[in-house]
């Protein structure tokens, strides 16, 4: 009589999810100042807001991330809960001409977002590192392998 193999079902108890708690502060902390969120010695950036493949000093690779748009998100909320209350106290205290309000709210928008950015995206990719999010996960099949979320 044969017998059939069984797999065991793959069901999730505190066992198998017993992969080493990471600090999300610490994780985000270094990744705000563009760092590794494992080792914080690498960079974690290789442009602007292009990830490098892999931590330079530890190996951690970064190819899992899915910051996708929150990044931004983030950084449009942060300065505008900044510029536009500043706009709004100026104009009721002071009310100067348009054309100075726009000499600088624009170049003051422009200039901390574009600062804001990386560092933000780097909090973003620590945050879903130290939570094993996506391709963090070293113990999942990686069956999201992001056809549809690019
Ligand atoms: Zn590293």
């Amino acid at each position: 009589m044969d017998t059939v193999p069984v797999q065991p079902p793959k069901t999730w108890i505190p066992e198998s999810g017993a992969a080493p708690k990471r600090d999300v502060w610490t994780a985000m902390a270094r990744g705000f100042k563009c760092r590794c969120p494992r080792c914080g010695q690498g960079k974690m950036f290789r442009a602007f807001l292009k990830t490098a493949d892999s931590c330079s000093v530890c190996g951690q690779d970064f190819t899992g991330h899915r910051a996708d748009d929150l990044p931004a998100y983030l950084v449009i909320v942060v300065v505008g809960h900044i510029v536009v209350p500043l706009a709004l106290w100026i104009e009721t205290n002071y009310s100067p001409s348009v054309a100075l309000q726009l000499a600088i709210y624009l170049p003051i928008t422009l200039v901390s977002s574009l600062l804001l950015l990386q560092p933000v995206k780097g909090a973003v990719v620590g945050l879903q590192w130290a939570f094993r999010m996506h391709g963090f996960d070293d113990h999942a099949d990686h069956q999201e392998t992001g056809s549809s979320l690019g």
